[in-house]
Formats: structure tokens, sequence, C-alpha cells
């Protein structure tokens, strides 16, 4: 069989590719707020309905960026989890702050609510969740919490691009969200991230942290990076954007077929979308208990690469237990996150992988 990986980036037409990046060739601007950088975001904040938004060359240097903007000062706690990629605790990091780590709630692997009150210092300045799978956190505790003991919160929102709580898009909580539009994710522009935030007033100086900290005035006020986006990266976006529904009901098709498969089988935990939540399908994770499933995760894993279907041990390790990380903490602290790294897998999913394909993968999974 064909190789199956865990994801497909998806691609508009070509020809739909060639028609946004023409213009370029006569205008020869390539990056620096252009044209179709300005309409991608014109177009974002209208399909996800939010007031403000400010386009990164990436996920990583906006939720940086995010974290800079809010000038925390040095050595403070920043209220995380470990159950997440590199990314968001290295963003802290590169900012001289301190993580500090939850565990996760056991249903939809975000941040335990009930669990960040009791880690809550002096040196505590913010809150970092994660947005898991298409999971979101719950949101509205979290607000409670912050505004009880004045944190500002943070949300890596890069899994839940288009997903609504209440019909509201979820890039609307927390002081500030991040998403990343990387080719692996739902929604992609090759690279890609944004920002999204309450203090309209941030745009401006995203637009300046995000170009070395010049200003509209061509002054630089503060020190900063280079995170912007290029037009072809835009231009991937424009299209892509065009095919989004399109794009997350094929995933939800895709979905559906795995849960009729495998719901009800013993041993196994699925991932259940919550209450009031439009969801977007990105990823598949599957929790197997080995007692009672009769299998550990990584024999599942390594039966279904035997077949040359590669799904993805995601998120694992935890943060936590990386080389950089492992001597400065103990995950044994965030057992609940320890348990469900142990033992999850997240299955391909992606718009056009065909339903037999996913009864071939169910099948090896149930041993039939
Ligand atoms: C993809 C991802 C990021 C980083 O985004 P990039 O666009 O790849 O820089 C951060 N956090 C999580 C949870 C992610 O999945």
């Amino acid at each position: 069989m064909k190789k199956i990986y865990v994801t497909k980036t998806s691609l508009p037409k070509i020809e739909d590719y060639i028609e946004k990046i023409e213009t370029i060739w006569d205008t020869h601007q390539m990056t620096n707020n252009g044209r179709i950088h300005m309409a991608l975001e014109q177009e974002l904040k209208e399909y996800l309905k939010v007031d403000n938004l400010t386009l990164f060359t990436n996920g990583h240097l906006a939720l940086y960026t995010a974290i800079k903007s809010l000038n925390l000062e040095k050595g403070g706690e920043v209220i995380t989890t470990p159950f997440t990629f590199a990314s968001t605790t290295n963003a802290i990091v590169e900012n001289g702050l301190i993580p500090v780590f939850c565990d996760i709630d056991p249903l939809t692997y975000t941040i335990d609510v009930n669990k960040i009150e009791s880690l809550i210092t002096d040196k505590t300045c913010a809150i970092l969740p994660v947005h898991v799978y298409g999971n979101i956190c719950d949101v509205i505790k979290l607000e409670e919490i912050a505004n009880k003991y004045n944190l500002k919160i943070i949300y890596d929102a890069a899994h839940v691009f288009g997903v609504k709580y209440k019909g509201n898009s979820i890039f609307n909580y927390g002081d500030i969200s991040m998403t990343s539009f990387h080719a692996t994710k739902v929604f992609n522009t090759i690279e890609g991230g944004a920002l999204f935030y309450k203090d309209a007033r941030l745009y401006e100086r995203f637009n300046a942290l995000k170009n070395f900290g010049i200003d509209s005035n061509g002054e630089i006020l503060e020190e900063s990076i280079n995170a912007k986006m290029n037009e072809f990266q835009a231009a991937m976006g424009l299209c892509n954007l065009k095919n989004i529904d399109e794009t997350i009901e094929k995933r939800k098709k895709v979905y559906l077929r795995y849960m009729e498969k495998l719901k009800g089988v013993q041993g196994v935990k699925l991932n259940k979308i919550q209450k009031d939540i439009e969801s977007n399908y990105a990823y598949f994770p599957i929790l197997f208990n080995e007692q009672k499933f009769g299998k550990t995760r990584d024999e599942i894993y390594t039966m279904l690469a035997d077949k040359n279907i590669f799904a993805r041990k995601y998120f694992y390790p935890l943060v936590s237990d990386y080389a950089f990380y492992r001597d400065k903490y103990n995950s044994d602290e965030t057992p609940i996150a320890q348990d469900i790294a142990k033992n999850i897998l997240c299955l391909p999913l992606y718009p056009d992988l065909s339903l037999d394909i996913v009864d071939v993968i169910c099948n090896i999974i149930l041993g039939e």
C-alpha cells in the first residue's frame, strides 16, 4: 500500500494559485504588508468574525511576539501545560520567563482549570493554555481566574482554526490568541500564523514588532525581530480560505467514519466533540488502555507502520521530558498528562483520506 501519513497538506488548484501570485510580477512587491497580505488579513477577519488580527511568517514567532508585547517582568512565571508542541514552552523561555506546568483534564486534554490556583505565586504573571486537537479550554473559568488574580491570558490556539464556541470564534477569547497556518494545519499559508487580540491598539505595535521594531513613522522604539508574512504565503492563504468550509466538511466525514468503526471498543477512548462547539476536526486522537485493550499504544503504532500507515504519537514526549527541560522539571507532577502522552495516538486525518483507508486502519487496530 502507498504510504499514508497522519496528515496531508491541503493545496488549492495550481491555476488558482498562479492567478493569485501573477500580480506580483507587475508590482514586484513580495513582502512588507503587500496587497495580497492586506487582502488575506481582511478576508480572515470577515471569515472568522474577529476584530483584530495580525499576520506573521509562522505561529511560533507570533506567539513569541504576543508574550513580548505584554512587557512582563523577566523571571515571571507563566502557567501552561506540558501536553503541547515545544513551541509553546520555548516561546515562554525565549522571553526570559519561567514556564510552570499545570496538569491537564483527561477528557479534553487541555489545562485542568481546577489545578491552576494552587500554582499561582506572587511571581505568576500570565497563563498560557493550549487548545488541543480542536478541543477548547474552559475559557469561561480561565477568564474568572485571570480576573481574580489580575493575570493575562494568551492562548496557543494553533489547533483550533475555525472552531466556534456558542457561535463565536474561539480566537475572541483571552487577551491574545495565536494560531498557526503551518502546512500541516487545518488552514495553511505554507508557513504562517496570526495573532488575535482584544486591544485594537496592538495592531500598530504588532506591525512594528514583526518588522525589527520599526513603527509607522520609521522610528524604532524597541528592539525586535523580523516575522513578516510574505505575498506568496498570503496568496496560498487566500486560495485555501476559499475552500476552507469544504475542507472542514471533508474532515468531518473522516472523523465520523472513525467514530462509527471504533466507538464502543473496549479499552479505547475517542475524542468527543465538546458541547456548544463547532469543531474543525483537526486531529483524531485515540487513547489506549493497555489492560483493557490488550495492546499498547506503541504496539498499535508499529502494526500500522508495518502496513505503511504512519500515525503520530502526538504529543509525546511531554515538553517537560525533552532533554532541555528534563533536568528542570519532573513530569511526575503532571501525572495525567504523563499517562496520556504514553497512551495516545493520532490517526491519519485529512480531507482527501478515503473512507476505505479509514476502514483498513480501523481493521488493523481491531485486529481484524
Ligand atoms: C504548530 C504549532 C505551533 C507552532 O506553529 P508554527 O506555525 O509551526 O510555528 C505552536 N503550538 C502548537 C500547539 C502547534 O501545534
